[in-house]
């Protein structure tokens, strides 16, 4: 369940119903939003900024000099807000387009 407004977590996970287990104990998580700190954390969300995208085509760029070599994908890769079932399709039509022909 997600809670954007009103707690100080933003989301708590009862994981057995993403399964449909059935026990008589659980495991709850809850996630918390923090500030990003150099020292401490990761940046985790692309931020869609002029400045961010042409910094992502000057990355672009490089990584297409490698002529198809090494290949770069996900969220990263694209520099785009990807969830997971995104993130697997966008894996999978590589696999499809450049890996599977070779
Ligand atoms: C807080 C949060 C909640 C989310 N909730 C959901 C959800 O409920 N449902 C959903 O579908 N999706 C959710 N997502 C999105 C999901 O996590 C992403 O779509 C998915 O993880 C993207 O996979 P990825 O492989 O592209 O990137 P990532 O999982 O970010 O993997 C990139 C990897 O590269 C590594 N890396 C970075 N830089 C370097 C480097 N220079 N050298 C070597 N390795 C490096 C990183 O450490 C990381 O392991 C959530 C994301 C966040 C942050």
């Amino acid at each position: 369940m997600n809670f954007p407004n009103t707690n100080d977590y933003t989301r708590v996970t009862e994981f057995k119903h993403l399964t449909a287990q059935k026990h008589h104990k659980t495991t709850i998580a809850f996630e918390y939003s923090e500030l990003y700190d150099k020292e401490k954390n990761e940046p985790y969300y692309p931020i869609p900024q002029e400045k961010n995208n042409e910094l992502y085509l000057k990355y672009k760029a490089e990584v297409d000099k490698l002529d198809g070599k090494v290949y770069f994908v996900g969220r990263l890769a694209d520099y785009k807000y990807y969830n997971m079932d995104q993130t697997i399709g966008v894996a999978l039509q590589l696999f499809e387009k450049k890996i599977a022909n070779q």
